[in-house]
């Protein structure tokens, strides 16, 4: 029998995350009525015809009119001016939540558009691919994968275990963080390997013809798991850049650092140097076996 968790859930935006999961919510029952609220007829149209949702509007505030549930999925620069126009429209008691690559800065847009009453639970799946759109969806995107919650000070802890359920329920593990913590910790995770990936690719792209053609050809020498990465949304990415600034550019300053350091080590023939790192990120490599987070997600029809 179905479990119903929530009465109404809105998504704003179903692209390749809000579409995954609408799919594990249609597939187990855990909303009497799912509708989403996208830009464009064509997405509004996708998301009906694959029956993630029963509903579809490009109008924001009847999508959460009577919502318990509204989950904001779209890409995090849009966030602030979603919820400005949904303030009016939330309904006492509902829960507002996201799914936004960066936390901090996502609180700052989305906590003042809040009304009193009306609760914020900011919250970002570990979980994701190359691919966008609603049918780049799949119900198991999440399985074995972290989901990040990072409460606001005095949030309603109802409301944040509501939502915590939601996503016990894909397979997602659930893990509590500090909004800070969490940015620096995906920037060195995420968003500097992200812009490593960006850059050797326009590198590649930059070169001149006749070297430009071997790249490609050679692909496979590991210049192709860059390609994936790269070929990563442009617009969801630009917004991540642009909001998570402090801990990425931490980050990549302490990189440059590391680069100038393998750098000299192989002007100077320092073997060893180089050795003992390639030792050390192999046992990182290990461990990352060892905690089942390295089998990518796959989509069930391969695309
Ligand atoms: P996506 O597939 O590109 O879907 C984005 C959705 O948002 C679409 O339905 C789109 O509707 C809508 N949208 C785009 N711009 C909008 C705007 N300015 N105003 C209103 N709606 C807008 O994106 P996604 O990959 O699902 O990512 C969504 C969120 O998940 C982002 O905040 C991202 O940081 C986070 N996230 C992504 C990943 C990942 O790997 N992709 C992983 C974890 C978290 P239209 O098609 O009608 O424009």
């Amino acid at each position: 029998m179905a479990d119903v968790l929530f009465k109404k859930i809105s998504f704003i935006g179903i692209g390749l995350i809000g579409s995954s999961l609408a799919r594990v919510i249609r597939r187990d029952g855990l909303a009497k009525e799912v509708v989403a609220c996208a830009r464009t007829e064509e997405t509004r149209k996708k998301a009906l015809d694959l029956n993630l949702v029963d509903n579809v509007t490009d109008n924001i505030a009847l999508a959460v009119k009577d919502a318990e549930l509204v989950i904001l999925c779209t890409p995090i620069g849009a966030y602030e001016a979603v919820t400005k126009n949904m303030s009016g429209s939330l309904k006492p008691g509902a829960i507002v939540s996201d799914v936004g690559s960066v936390k901090r800065a996502v609180i700052e847009a989305v906590a003042k558009n809040i009304p009193k009453g009306v609760h914020f639970v900011p919250c970002h799946p570990i979980a994701g691919t190359e691919n966008s759109g609603p049918d780049a969806g799949f119900d198991t995107l999440f399985e074995d994968r972290w989901m990040i919650i990072t409460p606001v000070k005095g949030t309603d802890e109802t409301a944040i275990e509501r939502v915590a359920e939601l996503w016990r329920r894909t397979g997602s593990n659930i893990e509590y963080m500090d909004p800070d913590h969490h940015d620096q910790v995906l920037a060195i995770t995420s968003h500097v390997p992200h812009l490593i990936a960006y850059t050797i690719v326009g590198t590649a792209t930059d070169l001149e013809e006749r070297l430009r053609s071997e790249v490609i050809k050679f692909a496979a020498g590991g210049f192709r798991d860059f390609t994936r990465i790269a070929a990563s949304d442009p617009i969801m990415w630009r917004d991540i850049f642009l909001n998570n600034k402090d801990a990425v550019l931490e980050m990549l300053g302490r990189l440059t650092e590391d680069l100038g350091g393998l750098q000299r080590a192989i002007r100077n023939g320092d073997g060893d140097s180089l050795q003992s790192l390639f030792v050390r990120t192999r046992e990182i490599r290990r461990s990352v076996i060892e905690a089942g987070q390295h089998i990518p997600p796959k989509p069930p029809n391969g695309a």
